[in-house]
């Protein structure tokens, strides 16, 4: 029997329009789509009718599968001569531990290919037009997980400020501290921030403050992952053009 191939495909940040087509394509063939719970009900809805559709979702509230359970079946289909899908927000090699399952199915003997997303800090920025590298306000920009533990221990110091956008990835949770380690690193109480939820979604929200008001912003708001942090002087400048693109939307 021949073994089948591990598609580790990104899914992009929501709208159906920002798949690629290689991810489009793979999905419309599948007969075996293993997603996370990252992936929008319409992109699962390019499935064939016929194709099993297997939630490996991460939640706070649900038992969810460990990723070696994950990884195993993944492998084991495979070996079962399944091509398999496993579909991923964004792309599946930023904070989507693509690189492990990859490695899995590589040590196992499992063909694997991967197919890049749109992350969702590109997705956030367009959609809510937020350009990260502005030439007038950025050369770095650094992606940083917010949700990993020892956040105190991290020098952040170096990732946002003057010349760099930051951009914060699961950061929902640990905003209060992310602010706090940052101003204590000395980026200024009036740093512009924008938190961006549910990018390129029909419920998208862009919010906006200064860095010393992040918490309160996140908590007034309620803000829900999925959501980016967005930090630098990048996202002041973005003000207008969000209006501007919104009113273009809706009319
Ligand atoms: N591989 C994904 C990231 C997975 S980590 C990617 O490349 O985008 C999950 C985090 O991604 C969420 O906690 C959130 O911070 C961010 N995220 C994913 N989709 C998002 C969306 N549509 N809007 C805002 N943030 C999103």
């Amino acid at each position: 029997m021949k073994t089948g191939t591990i598609h580790l495909v990104g899914a992009g940040p929501g709208d159906p329009d920002l798949l690629t087509l290689r991810a489009a394509r793979l999905i419309e063939r599948a007969r075996l789509i293993v997603h996370d719970g990252l992936v929008d009900p319409a992109i699962l809805a390019l499935a064939r009718p016929d194709a099993k559709l297997v939630s490996v979702a991460k939640s706070r509230a649900r038992h969810t599968l460990p990723q070696d359970q994950i990884n195993a079946l993944l492998v084991r289909e495979a070996q079962s001569g399944h091509d398999v899908v496993r579909l991923k927000g964004g792309d599946p090699f930023i904070f989507g531990r693509g690189g492990e399952e990859m490695e899995a199915a590589l040590a196992a003997g499992v063909p694997c290919q991967v197919v890049p997303g749109i992350s969702a800090a590109n997705g956030a920025a367009a959609a809510s037009g937020i350009a990260l590298t502005h030439r007038e306000d950025a050369s770095i920009v650094s992606f940083v997980a917010g949700q990993c533990k020892g956040l105190a221990e991290q020098n952040w110091a170096g990732l946002a400020g003057q010349g760099r956008t930051l951009v914060i990835y699961m950061g929902v949770k640990t905003a209060p501290g992310i602010a706090e380690k940052l101003m204590a690193d000395g980026l200024a109480p009036d740093m512009p921030l924008a938190v961006v939820e549910n990018a390129c979604r029909t419920n998208m929200r862009v919010l906006r403050g200064p860095l010393a008001g992040l918490p309160d912003l996140v908590e007034h708001h309620a803000v829900k992952s999925p959501a980016l942090i967005i930090i630098g002087t990048v996202t002041a400048r973005a003000d207008t053009v969000l209006s501007q693109m919104l009113e273009e939307k809706a009319s």
